[in-house]
């Protein structure tokens, strides 16, 4: 099994990256963003309780999406592995994210890091507000979503490094550069393991 997350700022790429490593390494792709989403456009309960957080730019309570990632773990479980993109955010959700896939004897394997400069994210995310018009890409909650993520969630970083899960790469480019990136660094990692 091969677990991944795929981790970066807002606009750096993440989804595009985690549907093409998923569809090359035949992982289940979670995307909690993707998940709030389809919710909130299927009027759902769940939806009903996140709108207004994710229009502010601001994080969904630990608890709810802590659930939701046990939920789609266990039912979308394939055997070969996940991709987690937009999870986990913050130090309790990694804290509790920890626990639940060593319950499973499914640790993480790979955090992947996608650095992409500041300027550039500003201009992806206000580039895909127009294509796609999602609610939450306006300049001020990109900067609000930006803010929060400096704050709670790119301190995981150090969580990661400290357990040796962080793989650092340069996520500027064209979208085939990067996916070429990516897939160097998992498939170093899997020939490494093979080796041990
Ligand atoms: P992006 O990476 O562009 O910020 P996502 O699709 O990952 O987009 O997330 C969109 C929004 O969904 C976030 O701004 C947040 O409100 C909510 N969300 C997604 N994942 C989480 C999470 N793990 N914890 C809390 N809120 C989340």
């Amino acid at each position: 099994m091969l677990n991944i997350v795929i981790f970066g700022s807002p606009g750096a790429g993440k989804g595009t990256q985690a549907i093409n490593i998923a569809q090359k390494y035949n992982l289940v792709h979670i995307s909690t963003g993707e998940i709030f989403r389809n919710a909130i456009k299927n009027c759902t309960e769940l939806g009903k309780q996140v709108k207004e957080i994710i229009d502010r730019g601001e994080l969904v309570p630990d608890e709810l999406v802590v659930n939701i990632i046990i939920e789609a773990i266990d039912n979308r479980n394939n055997g070969k592995g996940f991709i987690f993109d937009g999870f986990p955010r913050t130090f309790e959700q990694a804290r509790q994210f920890g626990q639940i896939m060593d319950n499973r004897h499914m640790p993480v394997n790979i955090v992947l890091h996608l650095n992409v400069d500041d300027n550039e994210i500003i201009k992806r995310l206000l580039n895909r507000a127009k294509l796609d018009g999602r609610s939450d890409d306006t300049a001020e909650i990109i900067e609000n979503r930006l803010q929060v993520y400096r704050k709670e969630t790119e301190p995981l970083l150090d969580f990661y490094k400290g357990r040796n899960k962080l793989y650092e790469m340069d996520g500027m480019g064209n979208i085939e550069e990067v996916c070429i990136r990516s897939y160097q660094i998992i498939d170093n990692y899997i020939i490494k393991k093979n080796n041990q």
